[in-house]
């Protein structure tokens, strides 16, 4: 059956990194190289823009609990405060010292079929602030330029995937659906690293009008009957 309505998918593969992923990732996604055959999956089907954006993080950034005295990562958290406008400011939580520009952490892994992606775009280079989304950053002073390039090619639709859905995946497919393309997390293609929060933010997740669904479901037949 035609569709009236115009169909241009993206695919986007966030932080699909060695840290992020068992066995020696500093900040290791439970399972998380498991959604590789997955991707790869993706990656061969006809979505107009394969992009695979990662966290490239200066020595120095705020994300980093070392870099905050003996705040301990993951229960701690700090301030950012807006570079030009002190009125302006976030809260956000420390991480252990992760993807850091060049270092073996920040590789994508090997089991990623990179040669199929169209563009591996750098994220979270302003050590200033954080940097969660593939797009821009909370206060936008940090632009990878995405959502220029989703729009130059056309793009209606927006399917992520990557570590961890419950952060940089969200983040991502928060934005895509901000600047007005259909948003979609394909649940096979992702895992959560905080596991006890998962249910909750998957909820929040939904109710912000992003869609989880299959690899195997409708949207993803559809990306194959473009081809
Ligand atoms: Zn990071």
């Amino acid at each position: 059956m035609a569709d009236a309505k115009p169909f241009k998918p993206a695919l986007i593969i966030v932080d699909f990194q060695e840290d992020f992923c068992p066995p020696n990732g500093s900040l290791a996604v439970p399972n998380g190289r498991s959604v590789a055959p997955v991707v790869n999956h993706l990656l061969t089907l006809p979505f107009s823009l394969k992009l695979a954006p990662r966290d490239w993080h200066p020595p120095n950034h705020t994300s980093f609990a070392a870099n905050h005295g003996d705040s301990p990562p993951f229960t701690s958290s700090t301030t950012v405060i807006h570079p030009s406008d002190p009125s302006r400011s976030y809260t956000t939580t420390l991480w252990p010292v992760h993807c850091v520009q060049g270092t073996p952490g920040a590789q994508l892994v090997p089991e990623l079929d990179v040669a199929r992606v169209h563009a591996v775009i750098d994220k979270g280079m302003d050590p200033r602030v954080e940097m969660y989304s593939a797009f821009y950053d909370p206060f936008h002073v940090s632009d990878s330029g995405i959502a220029e390039r989703l729009r130059a090619e056309g793009v209606t639709d927006v399917f992520v995937v990557g570590l961890a859905t419950d952060f940089c995946v969200k983040a991502t497919a928060e934005h895509a659906l901000e600047e007005g393309f259909r948003s979609y997390i394909v649940e096979e293609g992702t895992k959560p690293v905080l596991l006890d929060q998962w249910p909750e933010c998957r909820k929040n997740i939904l109710a912000k009008g992003i869609k989880m669904i299959s690899a195997e479901g409708d949207e993803i037949t559809r990306v194959k009957s473009l081809s």
